[in-house]
């Protein structure tokens, strides 16, 4: 094995991909900051016992792909395979739910963790932007959401993402419609792990991918058709404001998601350019996560969008990113003086705010020059001793090869007006 692996389903994020990755989560979180939702950050790892609880214990996530581990100190830890439940923790521990100003609206970036097996589209370490609504119950704050992450993947340039969308009932109508369900999938030929699901997740067998198990589906009942008539309200009213945005949509009565807490609202994006590992980014209301987690009621309503899936889709889609160049000024001293002199000019454009870089290493002119276009500079400022004892350097503008003298003092200015 060579040393310089990254772990099995993990991948290095480095220049210039991972400038596209910044690029994209940035483009996902702007939305969110421009309607109210605060930073949150949490730490990368929480009791076993929080995600046991709030993700749910009959998940694969929790009893399959969790990283959990004990500290040296006895402490029973999982590294986080998903966001909710740690922010959800660390708004009732702040009390965030008291100062009286809810929902409180917070958005998240970074690493979760599941022990999946890899394939293209899923590691083991991945990257997700989230926003959670907690404390309201409010169709129009489903909507907010949903059309927030509408607006992050257009702004990126995405445009052949469809929206899936489906309502999974309250605690009135979900248990008498998982009761009917039960019943239905007990008479199906099944084999034993999936009977066993009958009893714990029954949901999850609609979410079933073989196609032999969906052929005997065909009849189960379904949760739109068990709907209390206050979540069909509801769920008409997310529809309607969804629709009054123009945002598109499609009813996916089968739509579960992996989660126990989902309630109502339950939407996934999905990309037809990423083969079985589809789903962009997914969400929807958890009214009774605070209370399974020990807190008070708090109805609330959330998304995770995946970065890594999303930078997969860009791709798909053939999508660029303008990402501006991270060098714009390349410098290239020739000779012990010239290096001096020069090394102050790029801590002065530095400061003045154009991104410049310096041939380091004491590169003779013809390398030096390489690794100036490399850079991606516009403009190279090159100088011997010959050029300083004149009083000047050659500014060189590296798209038109075209080159003049300017003087040294000058030099900060006239880059200034050129680029900022
Ligand atoms: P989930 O909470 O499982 O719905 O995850 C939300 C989003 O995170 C998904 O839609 C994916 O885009 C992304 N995601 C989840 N698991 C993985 C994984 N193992 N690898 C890469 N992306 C993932």
């Amino acid at each position: 094995m060579s040393t310089f692996k990254a772990p099995k389903g993990t991948y290095d994020l480095i220049p210039p991909v991972s400038e596209t990755f910044l690029a994209v989560r940035e483009a996902l979180a702007a939305p969110l900051r421009r309607a109210g939702y605060g930073y949150v950050e949490t730490p990368g790892f929480e009791s076993v016992e929080l995600f046991a609880r709030g993700v749910g214990e009959s998940t694969d996530i929790v009893t399959k792909e969790m990283y959990a581990f004990t500290t040296k100190g006895g402490d029973e830890l999982a590294l986080r395979p998903e966001g909710t439940a740690s922010v959800l923790r660390a708004a009732l521990e702040a009390n965030l739910h008291k100062a009286g100003n809810l929902p409180v609206k917070l958005w998240y970036s970074g690493s979760y963790y599941r022990y999946e097996r890899p394939q293209k589209g899923r590691y083991r370490h991945f990257s997700q932007v989230g926003a959670e609504a907690i404390g309201a119950e409010d169709p129009a704050l489903d909507a907010e959401l949903i059309i927030l992450a509408v607006d992050a993947y257009k702004s990126l340039g995405l445009r052949t993402f469809r929206l899936l969308l489906n309502s999974l009932g309250d605690k009135e109508c979900r248990p008498v419609y998982r009761a009917a369900l039960q019943d239905f999938l007990r008479g199906l030929d099944l084999d034993d792990d999936t009977r066993r699901r009958i009893d714990i997740n029954p949901l999850r067998v609609l979410d079933d991918k073989r196609e032999a198990v969906q052929k005997q589906l065909t009849g189960a009942p379904m949760m739109r058709d068990h709907l209390c008539e206050a979540c069909k309200t509801y769920h008409e009213q997310v529809r309607e404001l969804l629709t009054a945005a123009g945002v598109e949509f499609e009813d996916d009565p089968k739509l579960v998601r992996g989660l126990d807490y989902y309630t109502r609202t339950t939407f996934e994006f999905v990309h037809d350019g990423l083969g079985s590992q589809s789903a962009v980014g997914g969400g929807g209301r958890y009214d009774g996560l605070s209370e399974m987690i020990g807190g008070p009621e708090l109805p609330s309503v959330g998304w995770a969008l995946g970065v890594d899936r999303t930078v997969l889709a860009l791709e798909a889609e053939g999508v660029e990113l303008h990402v501006p160049a991270s060098t714009q000024v390349f410098t290239v001293a020739l000779g012990e003086e010239a290096r001096r002199t020069l090394f102050g000019v790029v801590t002065e454009l530095r400061r003045a705010g154009v991104p410049t870089d310096f041939a380091f290493g004491g590169k003779g002119l013809k390398n030096a020059m390489k690794s100036a276009n490399r850079s991606g500079a516009r403009y190279a400022i090159v100088a011997g001793e010959r050029d300083l004892a004149e009083g000047g350097v050659q500014l060189k503008d590296l798209q038109s090869g075209e080159q003049a003298p300017v003087a040294l003092g000058e030099i900060v200015a006239e880059l200034r007006r050129k680029l900022v």
